[in-house]
């Protein structure tokens, strides 16, 4: 469940160990890799991967992106896209290295050896090769990043949606990066109850979801690069504050944090510096 700041961190190392290095080999295993790989030129993903050289790594929302300039021609404009959802990750080791999950995709470097291994345990995720990113089903549709947005324009983004306010932060199209791990941690922040209805929010309390977002996502960046260092794959965990710590003292007021399954994800709040909301599947 990479989110913002773990694939920020990933975005971090793989810029500091591929920039500018040539992809020497790829692999793509048979049967997840057939499930995960989208190549939208149609024209061959291995063939085309092979031999190029990576010219930039960025992030948008929940994608990385990696800059690919082919072997053959001066043009940069080939995009690799990768979009983990809920179960893919990302390994950088050595080969041979014990694998994280199952393989599904290995682009080789050469000199020192490495390998970039697409680990998924579920074949959730996705990885694009395209020249045109709004080819990427919905990518056209993500609103902006999540730490790239000021306060009106979070406001202005805010209005259109009237669901639940979980809800609402984990949706791409509203602002990108988050899911429901930091959707939990920005709601305990903000002290806002995650089943309240957007449409009953003060103004007073979006300015307050707002600067939660940030704080929260900008402090786990650093805690991530602490406890992720180079090992891209790993997902540091021990630090939040309620998400997945049902049952244990809210580190604020010290009520035990409540745990309800809806959605098909699990929402961890404090009842009591969070209070109010209909509180559903209970
Ligand atoms: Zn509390």
């Amino acid at each position: 469940m990479p989110e913002l700041p773990e694939l920020e961190i990933a975005r971090e190392v793989l810029i500091r160990r591929l920039q500018g290095r040539r992809v020497t080999g790829v692999t793509v295993a048979p049967k997840g890799g057939a499930i995960v790989v989208r190549d939208l030129t149609t024209l061959g993903f291995a063939s085309q991967v092979k031999g190029s050289s990576i010219t930039s790594i960025q992030r948008r929302g929940k994608y990385l992106l990696f800059g690919l300039q082919a072997h053959d021609s001066g043009a940069s404009d080939l995009h690799l896209a990768i979009n983990p959802k809920l179960t893919g990750r990302l390994q950088l080791c050595p080969p041979g290295t014990k694998k994280a999950a199952p393989v599904h995709l290995t682009l080789s470097f050469d000199a020192p050896a490495l390998e970039l291994r697409y680990v998924d345990s579920k074949t959730m995720g996705q990885v694009y090769l395209t020249r045109d990113l709004s080819l990427i089903p919905t990518y056209g549709e993500m609103g902006p990043d999540a730490l790239e947005l000021p306060l009106e324009e979070f406001r202005e983004r805010l209005r259109p949606f009237r669901g639940e306010i979980k809800g609402v932060l984990v949706r791409a199209a509203f602002v990108a990066g988050i899911g429901n791990a930091y959707a939990d941690e920005i709601l305990w922040e903000a002290r806002l109850h995650p089943y309240r209805k957007r449409t009953s929010l003060q103004p007073e309390e979006v300015e307050r979801l707002y600067r939660a977002m940030r704080a929260v996502l900008l402090s786990a960046i650093e805690t991530v690069r602490r406890e992720m260092g180079e090992d891209i794959h790993l997902k540091p965990r021990d630090f939040f504050s309620v998400h997945l710590r049902d049952g244990q003292p809210c580190p604020r007021c010290g009520t035990p944090v409540s745990s309800v399954n809806a959605n098909q994800r699990i929402t961890n709040f404090c009842r009591t510096c969070q209070p109010g909301g209909l509180i559903r599947g209970m």
